[in-house]
């Protein structure tokens, strides 16, 4: 029997160290500390309703556990076998008390391929990770030649979960083929979208997972060195990582003679500062080299010409913690999952003004409706859907006409909005549209590096007449002088994060036009 206590970021702060200790003492003083194992996890997901406990087997789900609840639990749960109902998750919509973890819609109507670890296992110990198939992929790609390995990542069809899409056996292959001995992996786990922490949750949970896609990539493209750039305000992530580093070295899965084969590979953490642009990935790379972390004009593309110069392949966290099982169970299963063009599951952070907040992954095009009103629960506090910002801070604010829209690449970027690293904000009747816009444009705006003018002028100018707008100082021609510059801004920025950034003020004055007339309607 187990007792699993939430251990990532957002349950540790809400105190699950002192349920685990509470725990430990209460279990002793019962005898009971040698016939059951507590077990310190990643994150669930579900962290609004941490700190969480599930006993298992039962699976009964124990939400917003505090110390003092803990004697209860084992008097009541481990000892005479009664559920404790007032500490069960209660649903929203129903109100209804829901015992075990599966029958929470939170979760039932997830498909969880790269958070399946998280919650189940201790992410601090390489025989939990080992037990669930661990490094089964590393083995079957050792077993396969690294062309073989590429082709098989390509027929899965899995595109780069970091917001541009890009098909990641392509990429693999471009890396493999571009000339040089000395080639690099990096992991880019430099999550920095506001609400967003899907990476976050990953490392700390299952940072096993990464590391192998990491070394399959590794073999594939013929690196002998990754690195994982992560963002220096993740400190959990970074020692979770660092120790499951030392374990697979341990276990030789890393270093030289990996798995008594020839491959040998070594992967080292670099923490960043935490500059939204650090994200990009040319921006990163020189910031790994100990420059001013700044995009610079592509091509020539990592892929080619990377860190030192040399070949380099990029993947975010996701994409790399979905690598393993590609490998174990084979492409055709990933490609069965989603649609046509978006293949595979997708992890998002819901968060906003939704009932259910927390980590979700579901399958690639289910509708924006069925994550919002079914595994979030619907709008907090009864009041009515107004809008949801998908893909991030330059992501768009789409409306509930929308609702249907399935949620993949293709569909997202035609609505004007898109996956990106997955962030996905829910706003209510009482949100202002044109401050959410002034909002994200803040955002986005204050993170540009400021490189190049359309990027760092242009997003000041329409962030001035946003504000004249709020302010009640705004003209009729404002409108048409916005959708103007954020035109040019998209067109003529040199990185991403620039091309992007007018797309909450686009979004917005596609869907929400009229709130940004009776603003100017209604001047001072
Ligand atoms: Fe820097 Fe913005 Fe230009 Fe990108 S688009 S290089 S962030 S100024």
């Amino acid at each position: 029997r187990r007792i699993l206590i939430c251990a990532g970021t957002g349950c540790i702060a809400s105190g699950a160290k002192k349920v685990e200790k509470a725990f430990q003492k209460a279990l002793e003083e019962r005898e009971l500390h040698k016939t059951l194992e507590i077990v310190l996890t990643g994150c669930h997901g579900f962290c609004e309703q941490g700190p969480l406990v599930i006993i298992e087997p039962e699976k009964v789900f124990y939400c917003r556990v505090e110390e003092k609840d803990v004697q209860e639990i084992v008097e009541s749960h481990l000892i005479n076998q009664k559920i404790i109902t007032p500490l069960l998750y209660q649903d929203a919509l129903t109100g209804r008390n829901v015992e075990t973890y599966e029958d929470i819609n939170f979760y039932s109507k997830q498909e969880r391929t790269v958070l399946r670890n998280c919650g189940r296992i201790d992410p601090e110990k390489i025989e939990d990770y080992v037990a669930q198939e661990g490094y089964k992929g590393l083995k079957k790609a050792l077993s396969m030649t690294p062309r073989q390995v590429i082709d098989e990542i390509k027929r899965s069809e899995l595109r780069g979960r970091g917001g541009g899409g890009f098909p990641t056996g392509l990429k693999w292959q471009l890396t493999a083929e571009a000339a040089g001995d000395e080639k690099y992996i990096i992991c880019n786990a430099d999550e920095g979208d506001p609400g967003a922490f899907m990476d976050r949750s990953v490392l700390e949970g299952d940072p096993h997972a990464v590391l192998e896609g990491m070394m399959i990539a590794g073999y594939a493209i013929g690196a002998q060195k990754g690195y994982v750039y992560v963002r220096a305000e993740y400190p959990l992530a970074i020692e979770r990582l660092q120790k499951a580093i030392d374990q697979a070295n341990a276990k030789r899965f890393l270093g030289a003679k990996t798995l008594q084969s020839t491959f040998n590979f070594t992967i080292e953490i670099k923490a960043g500062a935490g500059a939204f642009v650090c994200g990009e990935e040319s921006a990163l790379i020189a910031s790994m080299e100990g420059q001013r972390g700044m995009p610079r004009k592509r091509p020539p593309y990592p892929s080619t010409q990377g860190l030192w110069g040399k070949p380099t392949n990029i993947n975010n966290v996701e994409t790399f913690a979905n690598i393993p099982a590609i490998l174990r169970k084979g492409a055709a299963w990933f490609s069965s999952m989603g649609t046509d063009n978006s293949k595979g599951s997708k992890v998002f952070a819901l968060t906003g003004k939704v009932n259910n907040t927390g980590l979700v992954e579901v399958p690639m095009g289910l509708s924006l409706r069925d994550i919002i009103m079914d595994i979030g629960g619907g709008v907090k506090d009864g009041k009515a859907f107004k809008a949801v910002q998908i893909g991030g801070p330059s992501g768009g604010c789409l409306p509930e006409e929308l609702l249907d829209l399935p949620v993949d690449y293709d569909s997202l970027k035609k609505a004007g909005a898109m996956v990106g690293s997955g962030g996905l904000v829910v706003m209510d009747e009482s949100t202002c549209m044109v401050d959410i816009a002034r909002f994200f444009l803040n955002f986005t705006q204050k993170e540009s590096c400021g490189k190049c003018t359309p990027c760092r002028e242009g997003t000041l100018r329409m962030l001035e007449i946003l504000e004249k707008i709020k302010a009640g100082q705004g003209q009729e021609e404002d409108l048409k002088k916005l959708e103007r510059l954020a035109a040019v801004v998209k067109k003529t920025s040199l990185c991403g994060l620039g091309q992007t950034a007018p797309n909450p003020v686009l979004t917005t004055l596609r869907y929400f036009r009229s709130e940004y007339e009776s603003h100017i309607r209604e001047k001072r």
